[in-house]
């Protein structure tokens, strides 16, 4: 198959930067069903851009670069504070139907460390609002064809490096070659790689596995964010309890209803998510269960508020109205990837990359809550008009090599769940280098002798990360090492990975 531009990834991020190009056959292919089982769709508290009469871009950034940490890239953030207020206003002309006050202007929410309400909402169902709203636009683009249940599995590149297509894998298990001018990694990010995670499953950092296989710089592996309050029962994935729950008022607390917050941050539920998860962790580790509080500064509202949060809590036995909530810490979100500049290149001619599978420093050491629906929008348009203003290529040049898969051996899922479990385990939300090394060892012995494609690319991108948090000894936002407890000015700076080109029997 050939086409002019290949997504790979539908969502917010792929359907936005699918949306920016109009010149060209565009094809975007989801291993997820369209609009389900994505972070994207899952997505609860909302949107944030600088939209408050009181509020303004530079207040945005500012508050996106203490979250930061002191290595945030300077200029993605400007960049996404200024087209934040657009990329709402857009979808707003695609349909999404924000809550209002009674003015008729858009409700916006607090989250922790925004210093102004500046998060634009559906309910508690922003993500699925906005994905639907992005996948009607795109379903009426003649340019756009939508590759449904198909997994990318490897990018083809040219004799001269260029990323030239991707095998793509159909549901029926065909391999397809899919040759095109320009890729566009859109594949989100690696939260799925944990046993205790908010995310996806399919949140493998399959796009980031595949870039770095190919060669592309990778950025940042080691910053990953942990939600601290997802809902603490048995389900994997965890349901989250959104920040905006605590925007609302509700304080967390431990069993016997004392605060966990009081004198640890002067902002309280509302600090910046890694000190709050720290917290939470600690609690947790001194052996008290943590609960998030709601009965008082929401109680009876709950329901309306917060419906879909409501419905899950209600399932598992728990009335958020009349008892508190069990919480627990759990991976949410990546900050690193595949790293990019700010218009989505990629280190390699003809792969550009957005949303959570990109690097861009918007989020440095740490991201600011309800900062990446808008970084998928904002940076994918802009790769998309990257992709868009980009010479087309010579498409007869073809592909140097087109990897053969590796045949599922065993019980693939075994495996991958050890690599889950050794993820939580060594690379949570304190760390130490012995247990990171622990758990490195495990994924390189996996890598090298791998299951299958998809076991052999969660330990590659689970043993990148593992690298590179070994290597940053110092605790910096989301990275937090017992070893190591402090910044250091010596690592205020991000990382770079140079991606990592296998041998191809191996690895395929
Ligand atoms: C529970 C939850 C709540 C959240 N709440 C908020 C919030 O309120 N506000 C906020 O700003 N952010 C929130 N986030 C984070 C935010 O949702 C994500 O960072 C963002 O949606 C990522 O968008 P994306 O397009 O990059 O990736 P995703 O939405 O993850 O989409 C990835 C796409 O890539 C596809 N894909 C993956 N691998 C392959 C492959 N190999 N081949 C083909 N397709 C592939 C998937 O099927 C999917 O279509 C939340 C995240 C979670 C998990």
């Amino acid at each position: 198959m050939k086409t002019g531009v290949l997504v790979i990834g539908a969502g917010v991020a792929g359907l936005a930067a699918a949306l920016a190009i109009d010149d060209r056959p565009v094809a975007i292919a989801s291993e997820a069903p369209l609009g389900r089982d994505l972070a994207s769709a899952w997505a609860q508290g909302g949107i944030a851009a600088a939209l408050g009469r009181d509020d303004s871009p530079a207040q945005h950034a500012a508050d996106t670069r203490a979250a930061g940490a002191g290595i945030a890239d300077d200029a993605a953030v400007d960049v996404l504070a200024a087209e934040a207020p657009l990329a709402i206003a857009t979808l707003v002309a695609l349909g999404v139907p924000f809550a209002r006050d009674g003015d008729g202007a858009l409700a916006l929410g607090l989250e922790g460390a925004h210093a102004h309400r500046r998060v634009a909402h559906v309910a508690d169902a922003t993500g699925a609002a906005i994905t639907r709203a992005l996948l009607d636009a795109v379903r009426a683009r003649p340019n756009v064809t939508l590759l449904e249940g198909v997994r990318a599995q490897r990018l083809l590149t040219g004799p001269d490096g260029a990323v030239r297509g991707a095998v793509l894998v159909a549901p029926a298990g065909d391999l397809v070659v899919v040759t095109a001018d320009a890729v566009v990694l859109a594949t989100g990010g690696f939260g799925g790689l944990y046993a205790r995670t908010t995310t996806p499953l399919g949140s493998r950092g399959a796009g980031i596995a595949m870039a770095g296989r190919a060669g592309a710089a990778l950025a940042d592996l080691e910053f990953v964010q942990f939600h601290p309050t997802a809902l603490h029962v048995p389900s994997d994935p965890l349901p989250l309890v959104s920040e905006a729950v605590r925007g609302e008022g509700a304080v967390l607390v431990d069993g016997a209803g004392t605060r966990i917050m009081t004198g640890i941050d002067p902002r309280a539920e509302l600090a910046p998510r890694d000190v709050v998860a720290r917290t939470v962790a600690a609690a947790e580790r001194s052996g008290r269960s943590v609960f998030l509080d709601a009965r008082t500064a929401i109680g009876a509202r709950f329901a309306e508020r917060f419906p879909g949060i409501f419905a899950v809590a209600m399932g598992s036995g728990v009335d958020p109205r009349t008892a508190p909530i069990p919480v627990t810490p759990a991976a949410h979100y990546t900050i690193g990837g595949v790293a990019t500049d700010l218009d989505g290149h990629t280190s390699l001619p003809g792969l550009w990359a957005c949303g959570e599978a990109a690097a861009t420093g918007l989020h440095g050491a740490n991201r600011l809550a309800s900062n990446s629906l808008v970084e998928g929008l904002v940076f994918g348009a802009r790769a998309g008009r990257a992709v868009a203003a980009s010479p087309r290529r010579d498409r007869a040049r073809g592909v140097g090599i087109v990897p053969a898969p590796v045949p599922v051996r065993g019980d693939d899922r075994a495996v991958l769940q050890q690599v889950r479990v050794a993820m939580s385990a060594g690379l949570g939300v304190l760390r130490d280098a012995a247990g990171m090394a622990r758990a490195l060892a495990l994924f390189e012995a996996i890598e090298a002798d791998p299951p299958s494609s998809r076991v052999a690319d969660a330990a590659y991108v689970a043993a990148a990360t593992a690298r590179a948090a070994l290597a940053r000894r110092e605790s910096r936002g989301a990275h937090q090492r017992a070893d190591y407890p402090y910044a250091d000015p010596a690592f205020a700076h991000r990382t770079l990975l140079a991606g990592v080109r296998p041998a191809l029997a191996r690895t395929s």
